[in-house]
């Protein structure tokens, strides 16, 4: 393991609902171990298929409400009628190990990890256009028609917070995009607040080379 691996990274993916996040993050995480994926807690309803535990931790209101009060939430928003919220401890379990931990969440969410965690890299993913979003939605038919306008009206709402990400991902071709997530986290290993030792070490190299302080 190199220096620059030793802390987990944090990453947050964002990207309008029908984009393909779960099935990139799929992807990414096969055969990775040094990967961890923090399941969220939300109010919503489970759909056919998804496993509590392991798409998310599917809680009441009441619940969720108090996971609020007790501060367990990195972050949590409101989305489509629903709450969604990130384990503050099972990120930082995970941190600790030294896995990169993905975050799946919405933008006020990101937003907000922004703000606790300036060290987070923030992704985000864009579907070619605009009318391919509303057919993949339309298409994967796990919504009812008002619940699918709701989410082409957030992905609109979504706009103005796009440019403040550090990485964008177009998600044309599933292998593609995959690659390049794969490129941005190697890439975001060596971002400076995971690199404090090495800088410190080198300010204290000149201390060593030059006891008096002169040049
Ligand atoms: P879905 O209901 O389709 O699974 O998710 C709806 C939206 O909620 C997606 O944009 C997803 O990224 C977001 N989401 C999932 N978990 C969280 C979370 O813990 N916090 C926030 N802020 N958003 C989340």
């Amino acid at each position: 393991m190199t220096e620059a691996q030793k802390q987990g990274q944090l990453i947050v993916i964002s990207g309008p609902s029908g984009v393909g996040k779960g099935t990139l993050i799929e992807e990414l995480k096969k055969g990775r171990s040094d990967l961890g994926f923090s399941v969220s807690y939300t109010t919503r309803a489970p759909r056919e298929g998804e496993v509590d535990g392991r798409h998310y931790f599917f809680v009441t209101q009441q619940e969720f409400q108090r996971r609020v009060e007790t501060e367990d939430f990195l972050e949590y928003a409101g989305y489509a009628d629903n709450a969604y919220g990130t384990s503050r401890s099972q990120v930082e379990a995970m941190l600790n190990r030294g896995q990169t931990v993905i975050l799946d969440i919405e933008t006020q969410g990101a937003m907000q990890v922004r703000q606790r965690r300036p060290d987070a890299t923030l992704i985000y993913i864009l579907p070619p256009s605009y009318g391919e979003l509303k057919a993949r939605l339309y298409g994967r038919r796990t919504e009812d028609e008002a619940s699918i306008r709701k989410r082409l009206a957030l992905a609109k709402a979504d706009l103005p917070y796009i440019p403040q990400y550090d990485f964008i991902v177009v998600n044309r071709q599933v292998t593609l995009a995959v690659q390049e997530l794969d490129e941005i986290l190697r890439a975001a290993r060596w971002k400076s607040c995971y690199r404090q030792e090495v800088i410190q070490q080198y300010q204290h190299s000149f201390d060593e080379e030059e006891p008096t302080g002169q040049p």
